[in-house]
């Protein structure tokens, strides 16, 4: 479904990307670990042009180019097919849960606002908050607002959700019902690339897992290659120091 190669992005001096591949099926859930710093959230936002890299090409659908030549045409395809779920949740605090999740739909999408309500109260029942349409993100705990970014991630009915490190921002005790949402999706077969840090999430629920280290992936393969058997030392030295 999405296939990424040779990605690479410098910011200034600092070469962040040093040429990253990533082939997603249908149905695939893929974690991205690593290190602090080693480039994961940048690969994220590079696959749907949150950032611009300088080199790699893509392949989404029928959509087959170099990013640099990308027209905005293509930009907006690949957004209108992805979602993206932030760490720090990004809902606009002046707008309810409900307005949050049908932004989107309204003004990018252009769906008549009755069916992106109806659209919206689904995607939040979804995730556990049909009593929660009108409430403020200021009235919300942090699961409730994370819940509420992946309510609008989903009502856009994208092909791939990508989350950057959706729970690192949360209470330890709200972890859970955000995983929790996660894990419903995987189960349904939504095809999603995860970032985080979560590792009894990414053995549970993962059936691909990606270690990247200082802009390039040092190993991947399913969740028992990496976690039981990890070839290379560096994921062997990442995943002792973690456990
Ligand atoms: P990770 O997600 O693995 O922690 P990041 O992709 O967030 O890594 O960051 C990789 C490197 O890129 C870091 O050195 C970070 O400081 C740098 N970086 C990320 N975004 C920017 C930016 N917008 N401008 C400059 N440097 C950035």
């Amino acid at each position: 479904m999405l296939t990424v190669k040779n990605v690479q992005k410098s910011f200034g001096k600092n070469k962040v990307l040093k040429g990253v591949d990533i082939h997603i099926k249908k149905g695939d859930v893929t974690v991205i670990l690593g290190p602090s710093g080693s480039g994961k959230t940048t690969l994220l936002r590079c696959l749907n042009f949150l950032e611009k890299p300088d080199e790699g090409e893509l392949i989404f659908h029928d959509l087959n180019t170099h990013f640099k030549d990308a027209s905005k045409k293509d930009i907006l395809q690949v957004r209108k097919k992805t979602a993206f779920v932030f760490q720090n949740y990004n809902l606009f605090n002046n707008k309810t849960a409900l307005e949050n999740v049908t932004e989107g739909l309204i003004i990018g999408r252009k769906v008549p606002k009755a069916e992106a309500i109806e659209i919206g109260k689904k995607a939040l029942d979804k995730v556990g908050l049909s009593d929660k349409y009108t409430y403020y993100p200021s009235q919300l705990s942090g699961g409730q607002q994370q819940r509420v970014g992946i309510a609008r991630a989903i009502a856009v009915k994208p092909d791939v959700i990508l989350f950057d490190e959706p729970t690192s921002a949360l209470d330890p005790e709200l972890v859970g019902e955000v995983l929790s949402v996660m894990k419903t999706l995987a189960e349904e077969g939504t095809t999603m690339l995860i970032v985080t840090h979560e590792m009894s999430f990414a053995q549970d629920v993962a059936n691909k897992v990606i270690f990247m280290d200082d802009g390039v992936i040092i190993e991947e393969g399913t969740p028992k290659q990496i976690f039981v058997k990890p070839k290379e030392k560096r994921t062997q030295q990442f995943l002792r120091r973690i456990i």
